[in-house]
C-alpha cells in the first residue's frame, strides 16, 4: 500500500473508486475499503483527500464524531451516491439517545468488536452493531464478539495496517489473522438470553420497543437501562436476579469496584455486558411482574428507581408509581381551604363538621391543625 505521500492535488477531489457499502457497514470500515481500492494506506488516503490539517478529525471514534460539514464534503466526493450520515453512528441519534450521538458518544458505544466467522464470510468488513455495548454476541454464528486481538490483546484500529501491508482483518499490532480467532461459543444454558440482543436490535430499527400494552421509545427505555445498571452493579441490588443463570457470568464484575459516575458498560468485559443486558431485559419479561418483584425484593423506593434520570418518561413514572409510589413531602397535609370546603360538604349532608367526621372524610390523615373548628 502506498504510504507517506504528500500532495495537495487530491484534496477534496472526487474518489476515483467508490465502494458500495455492505449491509450495516460502519463508516470507518467503508472509508478504509475505499483507501484499499485506491491502493493507499488509510491514513495516507485521509491525508491526501481531506488534508493533513483535518486528519485529527478521523481519530477518536470518528464514527460517532464525524461533523455535518465533513459528511457533506464526503458526499460530494462520492457524487452523492452514498448516504454517509447513515454509515456513521450518528444515524442512531433520536433512537438510541434523544439528542445527537455526537453530544454523548460514550453512552452505549464501545470499542470496536468483531465476529471471526462474519469476517471470514465474503469480503471482510465491520458492522455498525459492533460498536454498540449491548451487541455482545453474533446471533447468526452463536458466539461472543471480541474486541481485542487474541494474540497480543491490542484493541482494533482499522485505520492502521500491520507492516503497511495487511488489511484490517489482521491485527495492526502483531499481524494476527482475526478471521482465525478462537471462537468463544455461548453455553446452551445462556442461549435463550440472546433474545435481549434481538429485542434491542429490533428497537434500533423501529425506534421503539413494546412492553405489555405500552409502546416505549427506545431512548426512554435506554435511560432506564442505565439507571438499572447502576442499581444492580454499583448499588448491588441482586435480589430476584441472583437465581438467574446469567448472574454467574457477573462473578468477575462483582470483584471490580464499579463507579456509578462512569458508564457501567465501559467497566465490564463483553461477557459481563452480555450478562448485565440479559438480566435487565429479564426484568421486563412477564411484564410488569418481574420488574415488580425486583423492586419489592430489593426494597427499592421511587427515589432509588429514578434518582439519576434527568427526564422521567411518563411510561416509567407510571410503572414505578404503581409499585413504589412517589413520596411527596407535605403531600398528606390538608389545607385550611380544603377543610372549609369539607365542612360545607358535611353540613350539606346534615352531618356535623367536627374533627371525627373530617378525619374520616380525608381518609384518616392528619389535617392542618391550626384550623380553628368552631
Ligand atoms: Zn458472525
Ligand atoms: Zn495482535
Amino acid at each position: 500500500m502506498i504510504k507517506r505521500v504528500y500532495s495537495a492535488t487530491l484534496k477534496n477531489k472526487p474518489f476515483l473508486i467508490i465502494p458500495h457499502p455492505f449491509n450495516d457497514e460502519l463508516f470507518s470500515s467503508w472509508l478504509t475499503r475505499a483507501a484499499y481500492a485506491h491502493h493507499f494506506h488509510p491514513q495516507t488516503f485521509i491525508n491526501l483527500y481531506f488534508g493533513i490539517k483535518n486528519r485529527g478529525l478521523f481519530k477518536n471514534n470518528v464514527d460517532a464524531h464525524l461533523s455535518d460539514q465533513m459528511i457533506q464534503n464526503i458526499e460530494k466526493m462520492v457524487h452523492n451516491k452514498i448516504n454517509i450520515f447513515n454509515l456513521t453512528l450518528r444515524s442512531f441519534s433520536g433512537i438510541l439517545r434523544e439528542n445527537d450521538i455526537i453530544d454523548s458518544p460514550s453512552i452505549f458505544l464501545c470499542k470496536l468488536r468483531f465476529c471471526p466467522h462474519c469476517l471470514k464470510e465474503n469480503i471482510p468488513y465491520f458492522k455498525h452493531q459492533w460498536k454498540l455495548a449491548f451487541t455482545t454476541v453474533c446471533v447468526k454464528h452463536q458466539c461472543f464478539l471480541q474486541d481485542l486481538c487474541p494474540s497480543c490483546k491490542t484493541p482494533l484500529n482499522i485505520f492502521k495496517m500491520y507492516n503497511n501491508i495487511l488489511s484490517f482483518s489482521y491485527c495492526s499490532q502483531c499481524g494476527f489473522d482475526l478471521k482465525k480467532s478462537p471462537t468463544k461459543n455461548i453455553h446452551s444454558r445462556f442461549k435463550t438470553s440472546m433474545f435481549a440482543i434481538n429485542i434491542l436490535h429490533q428497537g434500533l430499527y423501529q425506534g421503539y420497543i413494546q412492553l405489555g400494552d405500552s409502546i416505549v421509545y427506545l431512548f426512554c427505555f435506554m435511560d432506564v437501562v442505565t439507571q438499572l445498571s447502576k442499581l444492580i452493579l454499583s448499588k448491588r441490588n441482586f435480589a430476584f436476579l441472583h437465581t438467574h443463570p446469567l448472574f454467574l457470568l457477573l462473578n468477575g464484575a462483582m470483584k471490580k469496584t464499579i463507579k456509578s459516575n462512569q458508564p457501567i458498560h465501559l467497566q465490564l468485559n463483553i461477557i459481563e455486558n452480555f450478562a448485565l443486558f440479559g438480566l435487565i431485559l429479564y426484568l421486563f419479561e412477564d411484564y410488569p411482574n418481574n420488574f415488580e418483584k425486583f423492586v419489592r425484593m430489593n426494597h427499592l423506593t421511587h427515589w432509588d428507581m429514578t434518582r439519576d434520570l434527568r427526564h422521567i418518561s411518563f411510561w416509567y413514572e407510571t410503572l414505578v408509581n404503581s409499585i413504589s409510589p412517589r413520596y411527596v413531602a407535605f403531600g398528606n397535609m390538608v389545607t385550611n381551604e380544603e377543610i372549609k370546603h369539607a365542612r360545607h360538604y358535611l353540613l350539606s349532608l346534615g352531618k356535623l363538621g367536627n374533627k371525627a367526621n373530617l378525619t374520616q372524610l380525608f381518609g384518616n390523615i392528619n389535617f392542618f391543625n391550626k384550623y380553628q373548628l368552631n
